[in-house]
């Protein structure tokens, strides 16, 4: 049996904050991570790039089912103390729309950053380990939330793996979400939770594109690869960015965004006139060009193939008048139309592809600052396997090196 002051089960985002935050305290720590590779999310983030944090980063950019529970660790470590170490290491990065920051070369310049931080205080990292058992601090009751033991040198975890036996004061839970199975993504740390009587909130894929598998399905298909600007929204919830159509369905951040807030099977609408209105539009074309075609009229804000899929289910009736004759009345039902179409996705891509899990370790069982368990003294969880899920944008990297440092202050 070896032992540690601290183990922690996944070497991804949140894992390797918490090592190095808890390393640079003197603490003996070791990363236990299931795949072949520790940060494989990092590596595949942002299109190789990383979007590595958000300027703008608020608590309203988070989804939990108690969406205060995120405010106090990411009060405590903001995006400016993730871009300082950026900094210190001499990494260039760039700022994207709303706030987003990328690495200028490549996103192995963030996994790099933190390995040398978690080499520099001697953190070990066993990978390709499969954890077997978790046992509970001697003497301890997982159940009743007790101390574990009279004599604190006693309690101990104890896991027992493919690559020997271990044992720590804490352990810390950092085994991300389901997204994305090929990449070492597992269950895992939502059964350590209920091993140790936490709830569990439903697992759901989130930052998703949508499927169709109605008439829309053939429209996407057809118009594959086009990106438009829109506001996309469901009534909880409004996003005005890109949709891109594909071969499925929907992507783009606007889609992506969304699908955290859709419920299964409603309808979502497209404004393709975001913070416009399609009705005066249409009433200073017939104005200004009274004997344009609707079509030729929407060519100059919208791509051919998309105006001839919109006409055909909006205008087919009017497609060979000039906008002067046709009745006001049809125009503002088509203004209707433009601002509020209506489509119904009958599902995601799901986990394959999802860049997030939404759902996971109830917040109300755990500290907000520390990341400990209410139920078991010494357990944390921290990331994704926790029920925050940040926006498309930077939040969810926000999100693991915040409640990572929380927790690394404390183990
Ligand atoms: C394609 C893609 C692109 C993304 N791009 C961005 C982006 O640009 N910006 C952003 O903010 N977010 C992005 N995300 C989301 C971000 O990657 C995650 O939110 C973040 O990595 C979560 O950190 P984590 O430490 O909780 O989990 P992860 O980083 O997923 O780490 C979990 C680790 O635990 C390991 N593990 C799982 N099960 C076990 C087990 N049984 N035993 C041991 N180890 C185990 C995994 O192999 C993994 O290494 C992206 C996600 C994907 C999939």
């Amino acid at each position: 049996m070896t032992s540690f002051d601290v183990i922690i089960v996944g070497g991804g985002a949140s894992g390797l904050m918490c090592a190095m935050t808890a390393g640079q305290r003197g603490r003996r720590v070791l990363i236990l991570e299931g795949s072949n590779k520790i940060g494989k999310k990092i590596l595949m983030s942002g299109g190789g790039r990383c979007n590595f944090t958000n300027r703008l980063v608020e608590p309203a950019n988070f989804l939990s089912a108690n969406p205060h529970f995120c405010i106090s660790a990411l009060g405590r470590y903001t995006p400016w103390d993730f871009i300082a170490l950026v900094e210190k290491h001499g990494i260039a990065y760039h700022e994207r729309r709303h706030g987003q920051l990328f690495c200028n070369d490549s996103a192995k310049d963030i996994l790099a950053m933190l390995v040398a931080e978690c080499a520099q205080v001697g953190v070990r990292i066993l990978t390709q380990c499969t954890v077997r058992a978790i046992q509970a601090p001697v003497g301890g009751d997982a159940m009743s939330g007790k101390a574990a033991s009279d004599d604190p040198a006693r309690a101990r975890f104890r896991l027992d793996t493919d690559q020997g036996e271990f044992s720590a004061a804490s352990l810390v839970v950092a085994t991300g979400g389901l997204s994305i199975p090929k990449m070492g993504a597992s269950g895992f740390g939502y059964d350590i939770a209920r091993q140790f009587g936490h709830t569990v909130l439903p697992p759901r894929a989130g930052l998703v594109p949508f499927t169709f598998s109605d008439g829309f399905k053939a429209i996407s298909e057809r118009l594959s690869g086009l990106a438009v600007e829109t506001a996309l929204s469901v009534p909880e919830a409004c996003f005005r960015e890109n949709i891109l159509f594909t071969h499925r369905g929907l992507s783009g951040p606007a889609a992506l965004q969304l699908s955290n807030y859709w419920p299964l099977g409603a309808p979502i609408r497209i404004d393709l006139f975001p913070g416009e209105s399609a009705q005066d539009w249409l009433k200073l074309r017939k104005k200004a060009q009274p004997r344009s075609l609707l079509r030729t009229l929407l060519g100059e804000r919208l791509t051919r193939g998309l105006v001839l899929e919109l006409q055909s289910m909006f205008w087919s009736a009017w497609a060979e008048t000039a906008i002067a004759d046709i009745p006001d009345a049809a125009l503002v039902q088509l203004a209707d139309d433009l601002q509020a179409w209506t489509v119904k996705p009958s599902g995601t891509e799901g986990y394959r592809t999802a860049e997030v899990t939404l759902g996971g370790v109830d917040t109300r069982e755990l500290s907000s600052r520390t990341l400990e368990s209410k139920r078991q003294p010494s357990l944390y969880f921290i990331g994704e396997v926790v029920d925050v899920t940040g926006w498309l944008g930077g939040f969810n990297f926000q999100w693991a090196w915040s409640s990572g440092h929380a927790a690394g202050q404390f183990v």
